[in-house]
């Protein structure tokens, strides 16, 4: 990347980013006065997650402002303050204590965007309960196959979501004691062998004190986006609390007063990490809509509700991308402060894009499930470099390393050489676990390092840049490639909205580079857009790691959580069984 293309980070703001000097914090910070920002059960009897979201507001000034303004699909507004959230939690951990449902037991919630989504989250955890989102679009199969895993005691889902997907299957989820239902139309539900949520809740007390509560005890189980094969289950602790409230504050720079609003599915680790915890610990205002994703919706959400924080995905950014900045321009998007993009490499063409339309470019940071918060991230202070995740954040020890044949690693010094990233263990949101894979869990640590199986490199600066993850990279003539680089330069094409690469086995090359193209509207498929597209990747890469074949799709196939599944799309090149598709996304919607 050249140097005329750096976003300055610019300094006339009104609000100052909460981290402003990114070296000093670095020297200064640690994980146990990190810790002391949280207030901590009264009585000192532990660390609770909930009790640090809602609770600890209620206590203090906060406690009459909106924590949750909830959007519905028909244009429905409900509100929540920090009290009333308080009280409905303390309900549903009555609920749940009524139930029998203990300490430790795990809570499957598949709910979609919904108020009783948060009242769930915070009442399981007041319980010590463990909890554990799901996609509202997963069909049976998925369903079954996680409860299997985790076997859950109790699940809360919508009506209409139980008829369709969990009573043909109800006899196989034996785990599963209690099923609590959300009527959709506020009716109480008569299905039998369910509860009612709202009759529950009615009748349920709204005073509830938390137990003593270990930072260590298990608070989540996150299932990862299943982008390279089976979904892991991710166990998280209550001391997770602490880095997702430092990285709300320092990585999405999140301030007294702001309108927050993050875009994840409830049933992707995002959706709970920086949908629930992250504002509500920062005592920020957060709006959920319910409805999916829609171009103009979202401009006047953002308008509407006067949107400062966005924390959205690159497939969302690409979407609006091919939409148009016109239509971006009908809207007063003027309440925009910082910008944030997480789950996919952010493209380059993305970030710029966004700079031109909104007059702030996205902020792309990086984290995975197992890491439980946002590990490295262009914070509000620096500059942007397009296409680079940033930094790792002030407590968080990041490297480049080599695995050696003999198990051992080597940390990279050297800037610019490409290896795997690895995190060394010990910030608080770390996962605990792999359920039913103890084994896999202990490889993933060497040396003290977490190695989190992608590929990146580190510029002079100190800067990250992804490269791809260990499965995906592509050996060609000799080369080892990336996928991300070959895309982003596909995009820079003005014909091309998506594009995936794989490698094909060859017997010359090894490997030759294959790319599928979705084209912008207006755009045909045709011969001599796709020399023209290949033409423009050979004058930007050179011969040796161009791609050589092109398909045209409509789409491309992707998570639930907005990633290319590009394991998929080698799959279907090469007549390969297609493996777990648990959360493809154009799958999951149609069952
Ligand atoms: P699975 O582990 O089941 O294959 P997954 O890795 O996609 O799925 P998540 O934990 O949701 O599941 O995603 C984390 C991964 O997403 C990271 O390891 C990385 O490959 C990718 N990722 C996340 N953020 C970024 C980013 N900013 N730039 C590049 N890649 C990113
Ligand atoms: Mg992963």
């Amino acid at each position: 990347m050249n140097h005329e293309s750096i976003i300055k980070s610019h300094h006339e703001r009104t609000v100052l980013p909460n981290l402003l000097d990114y070296e000093q914090a670095c020297r200064h910070f640690n994980w146990a006065e990190a810790l002391d920002e949280m207030n901590g059960l009264p009585g000192r009897t532990g660390l609770n997650i909930a009790f640090e979201a809602v609770d600890r507001h209620v206590i203090g000034p906060r406690r009459d402002q909106l924590a949750l303004r909830w959007l519905g699909r028909n244009d429905e507004v409900r509100d929540y303050t920090f009290t009333q959230l308080r009280g409905l939690s303390n309900h549903f951990a009555n609920v749940l204590r009524s139930l029998d449902i203990r300490e430790g037991d795990g809570v499957f919630a598949m709910l979609g965007r919904l108020p009783e989504l948060y009242v769930a989250a915070l009442g399981t955890l007041k319980n010590r309960s463990v909890f554990c989102p799901l996609y509202a679009a997963f069909g049976p199969e998925p369903i079954r196959a996680r409860v299997e895993i985790a076997q859950p005691r109790l699940l809360i889902t919508t009506e209409s979501l139980y008829r369709r997907k969990i009573a043909p299957i109800r006899d196989s989820l034996p785990s599963v004691r209690h099923i609590i239902l959300v009527s959709e139309d506020h009716q109480p539900t008569s299905m039998p062998g369910t509860h009612d949520y709202h009759s529950l809740i009615y009748d349920a007390s709204g005073q509830f004190t938390i137990g003593p509560t270990n930072g260590e005890d298990p608070a989540f189980i996150h299932f990862t986006s299943g982008t390279t094969g089976r979904p892991k289950a991710a166990v998280h602790a209550h001391e997770s609390v602490v880095a997702q409230y430092i990285t709300g504050r320092y990585a999405l720079d999140l301030h007294d007063g702001d309108i927050y609003w993050c875009t994840a599915d409830p049933g992707w680790v995002t959706g709970t990490a920086y949908g629930i915890i992250a504002p509500l610990t920062n005592g920020v205002t957060t709006i959920i809509d319910e409805a999916e994703f829609n171009v103009e919706r979202w401009y006047r959400i953002i308008e509407e509700q006067k949107v400062s924080v966005w924390y959205t995905a690159p497939t969302a950014i690409r979407m609006l991308m091919r939409a148009g900045s016109e239509v971006a321009q009908r809207y007063d998007l003027s309440s925009l402060r910082f910008l944030a993009s997480v789950g996919e490499p952010l493209n380059p063409e993305a970030v710029v894009w966004s700079h031109r339309t909104f007059g702030e470019p996205f902020h792309d940071n990086w984290w995975q499930t197992e890491t439980g918060g946002i590990m490295i991230a262009n914070l509000a202070a620096l500059d942007v470099h397009p296409g680079s995740m940033g930094k790792p954040l002030p407590g968080v020890e990041a490297a480049i390393v080599e695995r050696k044949p003999d198990g051992s690693i080597q940390i990279i010094n050297e800037p610019n050489v490409e290896g795997e990233l690895a995190l060394r263990s010990g910030w608080p949101s770390m996962f605990r676990g792999y359920l039913n894979d103890e084994e896999r869990y202990r490889q993933c640590f060497v040396d003290g390092y977490y190695l989190t199986g992608d590929l990146a490199r580190r510029d002079e600066e100190g800067g990250y840049w992804f490269v791809g993850r260990r499965d995906d990279v592509i050996k060609t003539s000799g080369h080892l490639v990336g996928p991300f680089e070959i895309e982003s330069v596909l995009l820079e094409h003005p014909a091309v909205a998506e594009a995936g690469v794989i490698g094909k086995p060859d017997p010359l090359a090894g490997e030759i580079i294959k790319a599928f193209v979705a084209l912008k509207p207006g755009s045909e498929p045709g011969d001599n857009l796709r020399r023209e597209i290949l033409g423009h990747a050979r004058t930007r890469l050179g011969a040796a790691i161009a791609p050589k074949e092109l398909d045209f799709v409509a789409e491309l196939p992707r998570t639930r959580s907005g990633k290319i599944m590009r394991r998929l799309l080698r799959a279907r090149e090469l007549g390969l069984p297609e493996g777990d598709i648990s959360t493809l996304e154009t799958q999951a919607t149609t069952d």
